[in-house]
């Protein structure tokens, strides 16, 4: 079972989505345990203040070091602790994939400007950002990245086998993928497919794979042809 912290100043966001469907049944069936720990909680004025103005100026405000520690301490028994932030590393398949891994993970939420830099070094925190834009918080890209993950662990998807047909698997993107009817407005499905010789359709997704990546994402396919070559 995975263990998750979310250090948050909104525990009532989650689970949001991570309830419904696929995530849903895992947390219902105890794979995932998601506790979703108030940072306000471990303010010790009577404002429970979690942040100040910036040291040097500037606008907003930043989330204090001696609250975030104090619930870090109280909440994170072992395992990595993650700070959702523009500034980390790009979320990718192959890094959920490893977070799916884990025993525990404890994940920093921050809101207003972010966070005190010192809470990152003292506690050697890894950055972790799902894109080149700007939310108002960091509980946006906890769920996104949770639900990248909890789709991973053992037991979760019902047919086991899609996750290594999918996109990123191997540095490619999808096939196409068609279904019934048949004929729809005067557009077929490819006749490969109808055929049920397993090898021909093998082959086809393949070269569609490919293809596709090509057209798609060609910053992709250059690292699909290099990791071919090695
Ligand atoms: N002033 C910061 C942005 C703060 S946004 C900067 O310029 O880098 C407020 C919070 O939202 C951040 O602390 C972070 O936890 C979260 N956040 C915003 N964009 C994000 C992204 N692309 N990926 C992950 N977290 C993000």
């Amino acid at each position: 079972m995975l263990k998750v912290n979310v250090l948050t100043i909104f525990p009532e966001l989650f689970p949001g989505f991570l309830g419904s469907s696929l995530t849903g049944r895992a947390l219902e069936e105890k794979k995932v345990e998601l506790n979703a720990i108030n940072i306000r909680d471990y303010a010790l004025d009577k404002h429970k203040s979690v942040d100040d103005t910036p040291c040097g100026g500037g606008a907003g405000m930043i989330m204090r070091p001696d609250v975030l520690g104090r619930a870090i301490d109280a909440n994170h028994s072992k395992g990595r602790i993650i700070y959702m932030s523009p500034r980390g590393k790009s979320l990718t398949q192959a890094k959920a994939k490893e977070l799916s891994k884990e025993e525990e993970l404890t994940i920093i939420c921050g809101r207003f400007e972010g966070i005190d830099e010192r809470i990152i070094e003292a506690y050697n925190i890894e950055e972790i950002s799902i894109g080149d834009y700007i939310l108002t918080g960091g509980e946006q890209a906890a769920l996104i990245m949770l639900d990248a993950v909890i789709r991973l662990l053992p037991g979760v998807l019902g047919n086991e086998a899609s996750i290594e047909d999918e996109s990123f698997e191997n540095n490619l993107l999808e096939y196409p993928q068609y279904t019934r009817p048949i004929e729809w407005e005067g557009r077929t499905v490819p006749e490969v497919l109808l055929s049920g010789h397993h090898k021909n359709i093998e082959e086809w997704r393949k070269q569609m794979a490919e293809a596709t990546t090509k057209d798609k994402r060609p910053d992709l396919y250059k690292i699909y042809l290099e990791s071919k070559k090695s």
